[in-house]
């Protein structure tokens, strides 16, 4: 899954734009200070876009690609603005000859204080170790140090006014990440959602089933999409991410199927009651069905988008075979209705794989059933380990990157980070020994 042409399209020409006019004013011997300005400036434009896909508009699914793509790209611009921000510091981006006032001065200072701030911050956000509500806490600071990077820019000396087209083209860029900083930072009453009741709860496997019913107009919605659900009234206000597990009801009813992944997960779990209220923003993602023959990959409680795309199969789709990876089969959710879409449907295959007995799904298994990947499509939802095996394994038996979709249900990823933190942990107690 990569991200959409037309927002890296846009992203670029964004960057590129102020070559329009900044050619004409490195006449004089300013080459080096323009450059260094122009750094400073895509760091803001980075910014801006990064705080254009945090609102999780509407538009930005189609303009950058689904949201947890699009978070990737919300990362990359945070990191570009932090290294433009660094660059544009070490490089002398002094107009020969301008004069710094007491203003220029304070704007000096306020883009210090933005370039180190952003500097902890993103670290922050890369470094994945760092527990998500630490992350979450200071990450709404961002903006803070945008609003402090976007004061330097408009009051330090430059070869350009704002009423100059730059400075214009500038002024709306630090407009609308201020606007967007404003909105994402805006109590949560403010953002669109809809209210929504639990009324079934289900246990299913290790997961519990929670379907809702809707209090109001309801939310539209297509098989392997997923929705940010808060449940305030549990105490549980925070919105977390969740696939709709059921086939888009013309009742509007909703299900997601939670499985115990982490302290969060499992509170919810143990709180949830019939009647409890909710609120659900979305739809986001389009994890969907791939047209022709196809394979389905799920591992544990991934298995949410294949119930609704299974749900919504017709007799003509596919063929598909879906491969269900659970330890053994008294944990796998939704198992019973997957075999009577299978029985019901010649097109869809059921195949459970109980790694307790049978040993962990991998390539081999999977082609030894539908044999080469060439020109079809495959599409997996669990964890990051089993979807780095499966692709090392199948990309030698003809499948392509552009036909390997996956859902990770991870919205923060790092560079890496993580990993060296482990090597680190890992080198340090092998020495304790
Ligand atoms: C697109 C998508 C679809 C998902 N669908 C399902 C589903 O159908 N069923 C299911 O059980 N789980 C699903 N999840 C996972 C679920 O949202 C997370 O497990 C949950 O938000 C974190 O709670 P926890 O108990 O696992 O982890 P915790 O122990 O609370 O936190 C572990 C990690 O989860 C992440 N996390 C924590 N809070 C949030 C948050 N508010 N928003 C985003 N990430 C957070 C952080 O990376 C954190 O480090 C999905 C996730 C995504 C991104």
């Amino acid at each position: 899954m990569a991200f959409r042409k037309t927002g890296l399209l846009l992203l670029t020409l964004a960057m590129l734009f102020p070559w329009v006019w900044l050619p004409g004013m490195a006449n004089g011997g300013n080459v080096v200070a323009i450059f260094s300005q122009y750094l400073g400036m895509t760091a803001l434009i980075a910014m801006t876009f990064s705080q254009l896909i945090a609102t999780r508009w509407p538009g930005v699914e189609k303009m950058f690609g689904p949201l947890d793509q699009s978070y990737r790209l919300h990362k990359w611009m945070g990191l570009w603005a932090l290294v433009a921000t660094f660059l544009h510091d070490t490089i002398d981006a002094d107009i020969e000859g301008s004069k710094r006032t007491a203003l220029g001065e304070i704007a000096e200072t306020a883009g210090e204080i933005g370039l180190n701030g952003m500097l902890i911050l993103v670290l922050i956000t890369v470094a994945t170790f760092i527990p998500y509500h630490l992350w979450k806490w200071t990450h709404r600071f961002i903006g803070v140090f945008f609003v402090l990077s976007a004061f330097h820019y408009f009051f330090i000396e430059r070869p350009f006014s704002n009423s100059h087209p730059l400075g214009l083209y500038m002024g709306v860029i630090c407009l609308l990440g201020l606007i967007a900083y404003a909105y994402t930072s805006a109590p949560r009453r403010f953002r669109p959602s809809r209210r929504y009741k639990v009324e079934l709860l289900e246990k299913q496997g290790e997961a519990l089933s929670v379907t809702f019913a809707p209090e109001g107009k309801a939310l539209r919605h297509r098989a392997g999409q997923f929705a940010f659900i808060s449940f305030a009234d549990l105490g549980m206000g925070e919105p977390h991410p969740f696939t709709l597990s059921a086939a888009p009801a013309d009742d509007g009813h909703l299900r997601v199927s939670i499985g115990p992944l982490g302290d969060y997960t499992i509170r919810l779990m143990s709180r949830l009651v019939v009647g409890a209220g909710a609120r659900v923003e979305g739809p986001f993602g389009d994890f969907a069905l791939a047209r022709g023959t196809q394979t389905w990959v799920a591992a544990g409680i991934g298995i949410t988008p294949f119930t609704a795309m299974a749900g919504t199969l017709k007799p003509d789709d596919g063929p598909v075979t879906l491969f269900y990876s659970v330890k053994d089969r008294s944990k796998a959710a939704h198992l019973a209705e997957l075999e009577s879409i299978a029985a019901n449907n010649p097109n869809f295959e059921l195949v459970v794989r109980e790694t307790s007995s049978e040993g962990r799904l991998n390539a081999k298994v999977i082609t030894d059933k539908v044999g080469d990947f060439k020109g079809k499509h495959l599409l997996y939802c669990g964890p990051s380990s089993l979807r780095d095996t499966l692709w090392e394994g199948l990309r030698n038996q003809g499948l392509s990157a552009r036909r390997f979709h996956f859902e990770l249900f991870e919205i923060r990823t790092g560079v890496g980070l993580d990993k060296l933190f482990d090597y680190l942990v890992n080198r340090y107690k092998n020495r304790g020994v």
